[in-house]
């Protein structure tokens, strides 16, 4: 199975992208971790796409469909993927095509721009394993610490509430698009995102075994 996760920043994509991966034992890969990994690394990628995302804008789409490319044929993608946080551009998309992959199932997960703003205020991140908290709907067992792995939490330079907001327009202007690119193909499927984690991971959940069940 090829799945596509999209949605506005902060409406919960890694958190589902993670749920499904371990439910259908399929490997998922977030290009935003991607890239942040590069920035950590500080690897020429890295250095090209920080600059981009500290103001809340898309990196060039030719460094991130090229990331992508690479991870798509490797081996461990063989039996399918998820794609979380890509494509983000009606340009990734064709490039996507291009490569010849098939996508079975566009999950966009919807959630208001109050909402959003209101979220990302209080994400926290792993600076250890990357895992993603909120010190209101997820927060950790001890206050800054990773339940996981133990190391300390960080903001997210692009959490800022000037960079969300360019983030969100950024989203409805070039990564919204996307749905009536999928929806033409009839790959695309709407879920609602709740308030509760487990209220939305049960909605995306069963959009996939519909999907599954539809094919049978
Ligand atoms: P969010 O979905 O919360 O914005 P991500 O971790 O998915 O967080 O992305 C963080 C940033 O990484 C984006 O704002 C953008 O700058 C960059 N990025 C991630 N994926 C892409 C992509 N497919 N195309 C361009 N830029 C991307
Ligand atoms: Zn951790």
């Amino acid at each position: 199975m090829n799945l596509i996760l999209m949605g506005a920043p902060g409406a919960g994509k890694g958190t589902q992208s993670a749920n499904i991966s371990a439910k259908w034992n399929i490997p998922a890969v977030s290009t935003g971790d991607l890239l942040r990994g590069a920035i950590k690394d500080g690897t020429e990628l890295g250095m090209k796409a920080k600059s981009f995302m500290d103001s809340g804008n898309l990196v060039p789409d030719e460094l991130v469909i090229n990331i992508i490319k690479e991870y798509i044929g490797s081996d461990k993608c063989k039996n399918g993927f998820i794609l979380d946080g890509f494509p983000r551009s009606i340009p990734q998309a064709e490039a996507l095509d291009a490569m010849g992959v098939k996508i079975d199932l566009v999950l966009s997960i919807e959630v208001s721009d109050e909402k959003i703003i209101e979220r990302m205020s209080g994400r926290r991140i792993c600076s250890g394993c990357g895992a993603s908290y909120h010190i209101l709907y997820k927060p950790t067992k001890a206050e800054n610490i990773c339940d996981a792995c133990g190391a300390s939490l960080y903001t997210r330079a692009d959490d800022a509430a000037e960079t969300v907001l360019n983030r969100l327009e950024t989203y409805h202007a070039i990564t919204e698009p996307l749905k009536e690119y999928y929806s033409k193909k009839g790959n695309l499927v709407c879920v609602t995102g709740r308030e509760k984690v487990e209220d939305t991971s049960a909605a995306v959940l069963e959009a996939i075994s519909k999907y599954e069940a539809s094919k049978k």
